[in-house]
């Protein structure tokens, strides 16, 4: 792909998702989000917001997680799917950033992935929609629209956002990725891709047939 098909592919996106991208995610601070995103993980958002409202609740700050019991947060976090592991690591992480930050949540890449739990999707994620830093958050929507749009053959996370960050502009990141998403949730579904009906089609080499 050259820069200038990836540059009509971001604006055809622009255009059919107008207004400020969002994570799909419920939240209402970077500790908020950083939370639903690591329990997110190979789940769907629409079900981390059924659970999230009474994990805040209940633990409304980094300091609050910390200090919980493995069991007690377990037991909010039962339908997130290998809960005994998001738990952990929600308490892992929340201890992080309370010796090391303060108990606030980091505006840079670097330090986020150090954070126990925190790989660079969550940490995508965070930067892009709380702090404003551009980001390429690579979920499987992502993955796969991406290669099917030409960006890259690659499955690898960590190459795809190094093809996005290569031909597209910087301050374009964030909303090109979220664009994205939305797109492999309405219309690039994995199975049949609803082609007829994309934004994008006149400038998609993936024939379906
Ligand atoms: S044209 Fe089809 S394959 Fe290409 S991005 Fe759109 S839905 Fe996906």
């Amino acid at each position: 792909m050259d820069r200038n098909t990836a540059i009509r592919i971001a604006d055809a996106l622009q255009q059919a998702y107008p207004g400020k991208f969002r994570t799909l995610l419920n939240f209402r601070n970077p500790y908020e989000l950083l939370t639903a995103t690591i329990l997110s993980a190979r789940v769907t958002d629409k079900l981390i917001n059924s659970i999230t409202p009474a994990l805040f609740e209940r633990f409304p700050d980094p300091a609050s997680l910390a200090a919980a019991s493995q069991e007690e947060v377990e037991s909010y976090v039962k339908s997130a799917g290998f809960y005994r592991n998001k738990a952990k690591s929600l308490r892992l992480c929340c201890q992080a950033l309370c010796e090391r930050h303060g108990c606030e949540v980091p505006a840079t890449m670097e330090e986020l992935v150090k954070l126990p739990g925190v790989g660079r999707k969550t940490a995508a994620v965070v930067l892009s929609n709380c702090f404003d830093v551009p980001a390429i958050p690579v979920d499987t929507h992502v993955r796969r629209t991406a290669n099917r749009l030409g960006f890259t053959d690659s499955k690898d996370p960590q190459k795809i956002e190094q093809a996005i960050a290569e031909l597209v502009p910087r301050d374009r990141w964030s909303a090109f990725a979220h664009h994205l998403t939305y797109l492999g949730r309405d219309f690039c579904f994995a199975r049949k891709p609803a082609c007829d009906r994309c934004p994008v089609a006149g400038l998609c080499p993936y024939n379906p047939d």
